[in-house]
């Protein structure tokens, strides 16, 4: 028995391209990249996710497709069927509900589960074993999964043995975890962090635990007691509300500036269905639908429209952003999009839209 939290991180492993190696059995081995079209090297967009075969080329998600492929010409190229995927999701977050009381679901392939009433990591062990194995079974996925005393560590264990990995930290080991890992690996630290802490001789979470916090300070301003709490293993943080959530958003940031309505359409489509399947999830609706677009140079703009009735029908909220984006854009080059839903609420039995029967 421990007083400590079990939070436990579970990440599947190259979601998108396992789904489709999953669905077309004649990928299994092969270089699977989902992502935009390459167009034989010319292509715009990157690469959202790419099997493990991939990967030993040097493609990663978030690349550039043209970089992609020219890495490696002969990989399966395929275009995302995002639908596919928020089906597949829904069927993992499904098992996990059934599974543990509290769940947080991060994003279409993560969720943290509060594993603290297991009682022993021993326990919380088995339990992460009955999860691959569920998700092995019913839905023909692997998984990593990571278990540690906060949500931070859980999900920085869950990165160490991909793919089908179970990492536990125990809270007496979390020390001799942390020292050696290098400060790119704390989620939140990105590149140029973290070639600002190895310029001062900061390589790895240990020499963090071991610094001047002042010094951190002028690097990380208000986030450096933070940082320096999670290298210390002092941080704690349980799964976070999402009950009470104002809104649902998604973004996309375009790797090159877009000009094309269609391209642009396309994505916000795409984080409709996301949306309107973690409306499904949640079980209410939303009666705002706003866009947000970003032009060079940090000039952003909003616009929403609130509807008569809520709804979370993909082709309603589809409608409304094609009318606002078609409103407010003027050709100018687009960096960021936007989409959020808000006005949630949960059903109200009088006012059920026809696809609920
Ligand atoms: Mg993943």
């Amino acid at each position: 028995m421990t007083n400590e939290k079990i939070i436990l991180h579970l990440d599947m492993d190259s979601f998108y391209a396992s789904v489709e190696v999953r669905d077309n059995p004649a990928l299994s081995g092969l270089p699977v990249v989902v992502g935009a079209d390459p167009m034989k090297g010319s292509g715009r967009g990157v690469v959202s996710t790419c099997s493990y075969e991939a990967r030993a080329y040097g493609i990663h998600s978030a690349m550039p497709i043209y970089q992609a492929y020219h890495l490696c010409p002969h990989a399966v190229f395929i275009r995302p069927n995002m639908e596919s995927y928020a089906r597949v999701s829904s069927m993992i977050m499904q098992i996990l509900k059934g599974i543990a009381g509290e769940i947080e679901q991060v994003s279409i392939d993560e969720a943290y589960l509060d594993l603290t009433s297991d009682l022993s990591y021993k326990l919380a062990a088995e339990h992460a074993t009955g999860i691959k194995q569920a998700i092995r079974d019913k839905v023909g996925l692997t998984c990593s999964i990571g278990i540690a005393p906060s949500r931070i560590y859980a999900k920085m264990a869950s990165e160490q043995q991909k793919p089908d990995g179970l990492t536990i930290i125990h809270p007496s080991d979390l020390l001799s975890f942390l020292a050696p890992l290098p400060v790119g690996s704390i989620p939140g630290i990105g590149k140029k962090s973290a070639q600002i802490l190895m310029n001062a001789q900061i390589q790895t979470i240990g020499d963090i635990s071991r610094c001047d916090i002042q010094a951190l300070q002028d690097v990380f301003g208000t986030h450096a007691v933070r940082l320096f709490q999670i290298a210390c293993g002092l941080d704690r943080e349980g799964l976070r509300e999402t009950g009470k959530r104002k809104s649902l958003s998604y973004e996309h940031t375009f790797l090159k500036d877009s000009v094309s309505s269609e391209e642009i359409l396309g994505f916000m489509h795409e984080m409709v269905l996301s949306l309107c399947r973690e409306l499904e999830e949640r079980n209410i609706y939303s009666r705002t639908i706003g866009i947000r677009i970003r032009y060079t140079g940090f000039i952003s703009r909003t616009r929403s429209v609130t509807l008569m009735q809520p709804t979370r029908e993909v082709r309603i909220i589809e409608q409304a952003i094609d009318g606002l984006f078609a409103e407010m854009w003027d050709m100018t080059p687009v960096r960021l999009i936007g989409v959020r839903l808000s006005g949630l609420v949960h059903p109200d039995p009088v006012q059920r839209s026809l696809s609920d029967f």
